[in-house]
This record gives structure tokens, C-alpha cells and sequence, in this order.
């Protein structure tokens, strides 16, 4: 199973601490044509660089056309800045669709069969150079659809990581538990299985981990290339939104197999949505094996326990991960080895993935610190 392994880039406070108040800035993104868009920055102070946030892929340099004179995009490894030869209150972007997937980040775009397009904002984010020191950035952002269009914006809350903005003929519907924005292309059989799992996995967290979230989740789903043979689900999560792909002509096929593997990916993905519902500390840098083992043990808990797979297809499941750590050799270092051998630990730790989050979630709300293996073994012993 494919699923975007998640890297929540902790831009926010701890790194920038001992600095300077932040640098507000306003980022109007305009929806020009069908596959293009305008980004127009204006900083509260003259810039000098900008640094921004890693995107896994080329994107910036296939899709980011900069309109300001004087100002050039450079990478230096994987590091990626704005430089302006002098020092700009103002900075435009011509902004091309781009989908490509990266690995270890979010995915730039997402399209949508009706040509709706999700935007990741967290991508025109990053630290300012001003004076010659280094300044977090505070951006609102906002959003102009084209005519007879919607914009869907993600809340304006600094406390809230950088999420996606969606463009398109759609707007959120309502479904239990949840917001959706559905490609009119979803099958009929993955409409279901979202919602449902959905609903149920959340009604299992909340209950089993003991909090509600204090946000409804919006669902963002497109469909991919449904002709190419195959079937691929990936997913991201990102502070309450739960943005998916799926591809290949299986997805179009109502099997047993498409719908435990979504349902799978559905009960992953909000997992990671109940690791970050904490006041603070949640996923950060530590090693992935803690927080994807996690989520994998979480899902399969919450998939056998609130009925969405049978007794025997949960232990096949769990026998699958297992086995495929072995062929690992018990290394979580490798991109599989974060998720098989991450639960292959939760469930050599012989403590129930519910119990052992809830320790972990109060134990890094106390701390402030992220996700660790050293609070791993805490949570263990309790
Ligand atoms: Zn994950």
C-alpha cells in the first residue's frame, strides 16, 4: 500500500524562539486560468531572502515563475530561497499547476476530474531575512477563485499548521462526522467507505483515545488517472484536513480488497489527525517508526474494533506488517521499515495501541516535546 509519508515541518515556534517577534505578511493567491495562478506577497517590513520550506520535488523550479525584477528563486541542496538584490515589501508569482508526488512532503497540487484543484499553502511558507537576521513568518492568506468558482480557505489560525486551499466548482458538504469535498469522479463505493470509516474510526478515537477533536475534519478527495491499470490510495493529513488521491482502474472496481485497503489508508491518516490533537508537542522530528507504527496500530485497532473489517481480515493485517518487518530485519530506517517495523514495535511493547497513545499524548502535551522513541519505552512501562 502506498500511503505520503508525513513530515509535519515544525516552522512554527520552537525553532524560532529565541528570535525576533514574527514578520507578518499577506499572500493573495489568484486563481488566473484553468492550470494557473498568481501569488502576491507583501511583507510588513522590506525582505532580503526568503527561505522556504522543502518540498521533496521540483516544483518551485518547474511551476514557480517570479515577476518581481530582481528577485530570483536559488537552491542550495535542499534548501530553497527567494533572493532579492534588494530588499522587497512586495513579491509576485506566476504559479503553474504541477502534480507530481514527492516523497517525505506534501503533494504541491491535487486535481480533481471537474478541474478543482487543492493547493498546499505550506509551500509559499518559510523564514524571512530581514536586516540579516532571521524572521519566523505570520502569513494570511487569501484566496481568489475565478469567476462563478469557489475557494475553499483552511481557518485563519496561527496556531494551526499551513494546510491546503481548494479552487473549483465544488463546495464542502456536510457528512457526519465530517466536511467533504468529493471528486464527482469517486465511485460510488469509495464515497461510502470515506464516509463511513470516517465516522466510525472518528467515533473510536474520540471515545478510546478520550478526545473529541475541536475541529471537523474536511475531506478532500480527487481521483487521479482512472484508466492506467492498477490501484493506488494515498493520503496526507495536515491539521484537519485529510486530503486524498486515488489512481488506476481497480479504484473503479467495488472489491473486498479496494475497500479494506481505503478504509486501511481512512483509519491511518486520522490517526495522525488524533497524534497532532494535542496542545502542544505532537509529530515532530523524531524518528517517523513512532508516529507511523503508531498510526499503523492505532488503524488496525480502530478497523477491527469498530466492525469495518472482520476479525480475520484484522489479523491478516497484522500478520502482513509483521512478516514484512522480518524481511526488514527489524529495521525501522528504511521508508517501509517507519511503518512495518513501527507497529511491528507497538505490538512487541504488549500494550493495547489505545492505551499506549493516550500515554503518549499526555506525555508529550505535558512535556511539549514531539513524539520520541525515549517516550515510546515511558509509555510502554506506565
Ligand atoms: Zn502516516
Amino acid at each position: 500500500m502506498k500511503i505520503l509519508l508525513l513530515f509535519l515541518f515544525a516552522l512554527a515556534a520552537p525553532a524560532f524562539a529565541a528570535e525576533p517577534s514574527p514578520l507578518t505578511a499577506t499572500l493573495k493567491l489568484t486563481h488566473t486560468a484553468k492550470d494557473n495562478w498568481r501569488a502576491d506577497f507583501e511583507f510588513s517590513e522590506p525582505v532580503e531572502k526568503l527561505e522556504l520550506s522543502y518540498t521533496g520535488t521540483s516544483y518551485r523550479q518547474q511551476a514557480w515563475h517570479i515577476r518581481t525584477p530582481g528577485v530570483a528563486l536559488q537552491r542550495h541542496g535542499d534548501d530553497e530561497l527567494l533572493v532579492a538584490s534588494e530588499p522587497v515589501r512586495r513579491v509576485s508569482v506566476d504559479v503553474d499547476l504541477f502534480l507530481p508526488y514527492g516523497e517525505k512532503s506534501y503533494t504541491p497540487m491535487d486535481r480533481y476530474s471537474d478541474g478543482g484543484t487543492d493547493v498546499f499553502l505550506g509551500f509559499f511558507d518559510g523564514r524571512a531575512i530581514v536586516a540579516g537576521k532571521p524572521r519566523a513568518l505570520l502569513i494570511r492568506f487569501s484566496l481568489q477563485p475565478l469567476p462563478g468558482e469557489h475557494a475553499v480557505a483552511p481557518p485563519d489560525d496561527p496556531q494551526l499548521p499551513d494546510m491546503y486551499a481548494y479552487f473549483g466548482p465544488s463546495q464542502a458538504i456536510q457528512g457526519g462526522a465530517s466536511k467533504l469535498i468529493l471528486d464527482p469522479a469517486t465511485p460510488a463505493w469509495a464515497q461510502e467507505v470515506l464516509r463511513t470509516t470516517t465516522d466510525r474510526v472518528s467515533a473510536f478515537y474520540t471515545q478510546s483515545l478520550g478526545r473529541p477533536l475541536l475541529f471537523s475534519p474536511l475531506v478532500m478527495v480527487a481521483m487521479g488517472d482512472l484508466t492506467r491499470p492498477g490501484y493506488s490510495v494515498k493520503g496526507g493529513a495536515i491539521g484537519y484536513q485529510l486530503v486524498y488521491r486515488m489512481e488506476g482502474a481497480q479504484v473503479t472496481l467495488d472489491t473486498p480488497d479496494g475497500r479494506a485497503r481505503l478504509a486501511h489508508v481512512v483509519a491511518h491518516e486520522l490517526a495522525h489527525i488524533w497524534q497532532n490533537s494535542v496542545k502542544q508537542g505532537g509529530i515532530g522530528e523524531g524518528p517517523a517508526w513512532v508516529h507511523e507504527g503508531g498510526a499503523e496500530a492505532l488503524a488496525t485497532a480502530a478497523l477491527r474494533d469498530s466492525g469495518i473489517v472482520s476479525a480475520e481480515q484484522s489479523s491478516a493485517m497484522v500478520r502482513q506488517l509483521v512478516d514484512e518487518c522480518i524481511v526488514l530485519k527489524e529495521s525501522t530506517d528504511g521508508y517501509r521499515g517507519t511503518y512495518a517495523c513501527g507497529f511491528k514495535r507497538h505490538v512487541d511493547s504488549g500494550v493495547a495501541p489505545v492505551v499506549l497513545w493516550k500515554r503518549m499524548m499526555n506525555l508529550s502535551e505535558r512535556s511539549g516535546q514531539s513524539y520520541s522513541p525515549t517516550m515510546f519505552e515511558q509509555a510502554a512501562r506506565q
